[in-house]
């Protein structure tokens, strides 16, 4: 097994980020995803994040130790990668991080995705932005991640406070730090009834993200309540019972706006 030595000034472990010697703490593992990133994905659930979106369908993946989680090493992870290497290639697909938050364990993700560029298989990372380092780790990681798939859950500092629980500083900071590295990102957009549907909204975003040449594409995601049932099993409320998801005009005029902006638009 690898162990890192961290120096007191990289220590992750301040904030948020688990301290690394050579494990992920894992939530689950999918070995044949469709819908986090190009063609078939093998997908790994991190645990942990700081953020608490109102509608998050993977409410057990907050809290970065449960009696379900499962350690695993790289090594481990990369045994089962390459049981499927050949589906995964054979589609245009590869591997993706994802959780729960990734960067919170980003040591573990950046050698997960060194081992995988080893055998030529894509790398993306799907993430909220929550970065809290800027250092040679996460320099790594992103060198070794061929797509970035960037949540911007909403430009509007105090609706994202109570649509997130967190104001979105960190994220905002992460989103122009990639646009400085010219690193291919794809953004992920919710559109929730009530805090992400409204055309200011979405002009905030299509200004935001305007400009930004590594941002390929957006992608539209109509709010579901899909994860509702993942609070009650934690003891949570669940505050957006009720909420529907947006009709198909709303999604297409928020498509029509982010045009406007010059991206290309998934939905
Ligand atoms: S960032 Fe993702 S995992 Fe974290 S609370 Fe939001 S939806 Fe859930």
């Amino acid at each position: 097994m690898q162990t890192y030595t961290i120096k007191a000034e990289e220590n992750p472990h301040r904030e948020g980020h688990r301290g690394y010697h050579g494990t992920g703490i894992i939530h689950s593992i999918e070995s044949c995803g469709t819908v986090d990133g190009p063609g078939l994905r093998f997908v790994l659930f991190m645990q942990g994040c700081m953020m608490r979106c109102l509608y998050c369908h993977n409410r057990d993946t907050w809290d970065m130790h449960t009696d379900k989680a499962q350690e695993m090493t790289v090594e481990q992870v990369m045994k089962q990668v390459l049981s499927y290497r050949h589906y995964l290639k054979a589609t245009g697909g590869g591997v993706t991080a994802t959780g729960g938050e990734p960067l919170l364990q980003y040591e573990f993700i950046r050698d997960w995705f060194k081992a995988c560029w080893e055998y030529n298989i894509h790398t993306c990372l799907d993430t909220n932005g929550y970065a809290l380092h800027y250092d040679g780790i996460l320099d790594d990681l992103l060198d070794h991640t061929n797509l970035v798939m960037l949540d911007l859950k909403q430009i509007d500092p105090e609706i994202h406070k109570v649509l997130v629980g967190i104001p979105n500083t960190k994220t905002l900071k992460f989103a122009r730090y990639l646009a400085e590295r010219n690193q291919p990102t794809r953004v992920r957009y919710v559109i929730v009834p009530g805090y992400t549907d409204d055309d200011h909204s979405a002009h905030l975003l299509g200004e935001f993200i305007g400009d930004m040449e590594n941002i390929e594409t957006v992608e539209l995601l109509p709010y579901h309540e899909l994860g509702a049932h993942k609070w009650e099993l934690c003891g949570d409320e669940y505050k957006l019972k009720g909420v529907k998801p947006p009709p198909k005009e709303t999604v297409l005029h928020i498509k029509e706006i982010l045009e406007g902006y010059g991206k290309n638009i998934i939905y």
